[in-house]
């Protein structure tokens, strides 16, 4: 079996460049490619759209097309269609606008070195929108029907593909309640849609390493909420306080639990880890914390590297005994994290490293 590497490697000696350093092969971590009937001479005459890729960071920029198809009573979805990207319409009753029924996703299509566009575990994201419909009292599409139409928004937007190792066209697939209801009840009918947005980091630290904040007094999630599954309402309730931290130079939020207020959950869109010597040591996902596909990519991989993976409650004190810190998400890629400030001291770990996108390696099979 040949492995295809699209990405560049690191070149530091830490877990971070050894975990990335090594093949996908034997992990269950596999790209899928978009489109497979694309001659290499119609490759190299390949159109882009007309951006600077070199200056992309991480905010909307408008592509061509959306995809959009609606549930109907009896749960199923309609066969999916294209249309020019932009405003769409809604009845002010709709579920979304009154009681919160929305989820969204987060993933990515590279553009690979010779040309072939692809996708990282994408059924993996379809799956978590089915269990977060589920929780939520929703439709989903399928499995099928998911992954259809992010590879036609994909497809319908390649110009907005950028270079190999420029960045990535992020995907944003929605699922949000159309149908209208005046009582508190799920909506009737359900609208799964697509856009897309080329970026590059995230963060605006680039590839340097993070400063996170603890946040003790506000908490991202509760037992038996909905932090578990990726609902639009976990996100509206930790905008001031990101905007606190921001404001005050840090990167991001690291949020505590919020029964105990002593063990760290995630940051506000990514996972966290701790490297400690052959161990790995993140906090388990019991509903309060996002699976993460990056997330579980990374222990798939360290498994196989030898490491020993701990899922348990992670004290924040724990922090202090790390040799690294590293967050994971599709958004962020795999981010060190320089300095944590809990209790306004701010800790520095003694090693961190440089990794961005750019030093991750993604590989299909051939
Ligand atoms: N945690 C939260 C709250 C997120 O929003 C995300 C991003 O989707 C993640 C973790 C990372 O998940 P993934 O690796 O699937 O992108």
């Amino acid at each position: 079996m040949a492995l295809r590497c699209l990405s560049q490697s690191s070149t530091t000696p830490s877990y971070l460049s050894k975990i990335w350093g090594l093949r996908m092969h034997g992990t269950k971590a596999a790209a899928s490619v978009v489109e497979e009937h694309v001659s290499g001479a119609e490759r190299e005459d390949e159109e882009y759209a007309d951006v600077d890729w070199d200056k992309l960071g991480f905010s909307l920029v408008q592509t061509d097309y959306m995809f959009a198809t609606r549930s109907c009573r009896d749960g199923n979805f309609e066969q999916g269609y294209l249309s020019r990207y932009g405003n769409i319409e809604l009845n002010p009753a709709a579920g979304i606008l009154n009681y919160g029924q929305g989820l969204i996703e987060g993933m990515k299509a590279y553009r690979g070195e010779d040309g072939r566009i692809l996708l990282f575990r994408p059924e993996l994201n379809a799956m978590r929108m089915k269990i977060g419909a589920e929780r939520m009292c929703m439709h989903s599409p399928s499995v099928h029907q998911f992954i259809e139409g992010v590879k036609q928004t994909v497809l319908a937007n390649r110009r907005w593909v950028p270079p190999p190792g420029k960045g990535s066209l992020y995907l944003r697939p929605l699922l949000f309640g159309t149908g209208a209801s005046l009582g508190v009840a799920a909506a009737s009918e359900y609208t799964f849609l697509v856009f897309g947005s080329p970026v590059q980091n995230y963060f605006k630290e680039g590839t340097a390493a993070l400063n996170l904040y603890v946040e003790k007094v506000i908490p991202r999630a509760y037992l038996g909420g909905t932090g578990g599954v990726k609902a639009i309402s976990n996100y509206g309730p930790v905008l001031e306080v990101m905007r606190r931290a921001k404001s005050r130079g840090f990167s991001d939020v690291l949020y505590l639990d919020a029964e105990t207020g002593k063990n760290i959950e995630e940051v506000s869109a990514a996972n966290i880890f701790l490297v400690k010597g052959n161990t790995i040591v993140t906090p388990a996902t019991s509903g309060t914390i996002l699976g993460g596909i990056t997330r579980k990519s990374v222990i798939e991989i360290a498994l196989d590297l030898g490491y020993k993976v701990e899922e348990r409650r992670v004290p924040v004190e724990e922090l202090k005994e790390a040799e690294e810190v590293f967050c994971t998400g599709t958004a962020a890629g795999v981010a060190s994290v320089g300095s944590i400030t809990y209790q306004n001291t701010r800790s520095l770990l003694p090693l961190w490293i440089h990794v961005s996108e750019h030093n991750i390696y993604l590989y299909a099979w051939t």
